[in-house]
């Protein structure tokens, strides 16, 4: 028999699309994928997330989510789906341990780390390429690091970089920021950070680990070596869709196309969080999506009987 509805992705949509999912007795299945929690779960602190005036850390809300979640039934799945059948219904979802058989589907797989597609850049992940602070600050203790972007994880990852390396200087292509204005004042007045402005990274270099990285400024054309041990990227985002491609609607960048109530151009497959949403990207406004999506869910699964 099939399962009334699966949720692919453990992010902010995903876990709060169980939350209602669950309490509307649909017994979600929610399959974790690659990593629990999603990109907010390597976030450090979380300061505008409505309800705590004091912060917290990433991975406290999305472990208090999935706790949640669990008390209204739904069930967690540590597995990733890497094929789906969305032709007809009940849609197939693979994972490594078999195929289930659902009714209708939330996809809130959301996005990763844009890479910046520089030689050196794959070469060096893990040994001085990180997308991470939170995971790989720790190791760039009193050493120099150079941090890619101009938006607001460039900046918050950028100032918690700051506990760790002796100088972070913060590599944009542009001289004006995306950041917000508090980020922006906080990065200004700390002494620990530097502007490397209308530059970017042509080449990353090392031996075994990074050591260099050769920077020119795109206004001048001016190349510089300037030797570095960590390089933190935050250049935004892309879409984790590629497992619907041929058979959901997307856009040029991969983000699935929905309608003003998240229903993808397949009936009873819905899309919530970054793996539509090319604006707000916000764990808040992720949240939301899951909210939506599931309601629309158990709208169409009541209407579908
Ligand atoms: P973002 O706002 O899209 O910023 C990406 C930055 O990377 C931009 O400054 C962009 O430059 C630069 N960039 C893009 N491609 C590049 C490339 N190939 N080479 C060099 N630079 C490149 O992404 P984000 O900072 O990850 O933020 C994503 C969303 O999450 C935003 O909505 C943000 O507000 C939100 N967020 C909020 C908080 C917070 O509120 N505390 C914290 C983190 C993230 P250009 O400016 O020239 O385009």
């Amino acid at each position: 028999m099939s399962e009334k509805l699966a949720i692919i992705g453990s992010g902010p949509a995903g876990l709060t699309a169980a939350i209602y999912a669950a309490r509307a007795f649909l017994e979600p299945l929610v399959f974790v994928g690659p990593e629990f929690g999603g990109q907010i779960a390597i976030t450090t602190e979380v300061e505008n997330y409505p309800g705590f005036p004091n912060g917290l850390q990433g991975p406290e809300l999305t472990t208090a989510m999935r706790e949640q979640a669990e008390k209204f039934g739904a069930r967690i799945v540590e597995e990733t789906i890497d094929q789906v059948d969305l032709s007809k219904r009940p849609f197939k979802l693979t994972s490594s341990n078999g195929t289930y058989e659902v009714d209708s589907l939330i996809i809130a797989t959301g996005a990763s780390p844009r890479r910046l597609g520089v030689p050196g850049e794959d070469q060096f992940i893990g040994r001085g390429v990180s997308y991470c602070a939170t995971c790989d600050g720790f190791f760039f203790r009193n050493k120099e690091i150079i941090v890619v972007g101009g938006g607001d994880s460039a900046f918050q990852e950028g100032l918690f970089l700051t506990k760790f390396g002796s100088r972070v200087r913060i590599v944009h292509r542009r001289d004006e920021f995306r950041a917000g204005a508090t980020l922006l004042r906080r990065a200004k007045d700390n002494p620990k950070i530097e502007f490397v402005t209308n530059s970017v990274i042509d080449r990353i270099d090392g031996n075994g680990k990074v050591k260099e990285v050769l920077l020119r400024n795109v206004k001048t054309g001016e190349k510089t070596t300037t030797p570095v041990e960590g390089v933190f990227v935050f250049v935004g985002h892309v879409p984790n869709t590629q497992l619907f491609k041929g058979q959901l609607a997307m856009d040029h960048e991969g983000y699935l196309t929905v309608n003003q109530h998240l229903h993808t151009n397949v009936p009873g497959v819905f899309a919530a969080g970054e793996a539509h949403d090319n604006w707000f990207k916000q764990a808040i406004t992720s949240a939301g999506f899951g909210c939506m999506a599931a309601m629309e869910a158990e709208k169409f699964l009541a209407d579908s009987q």
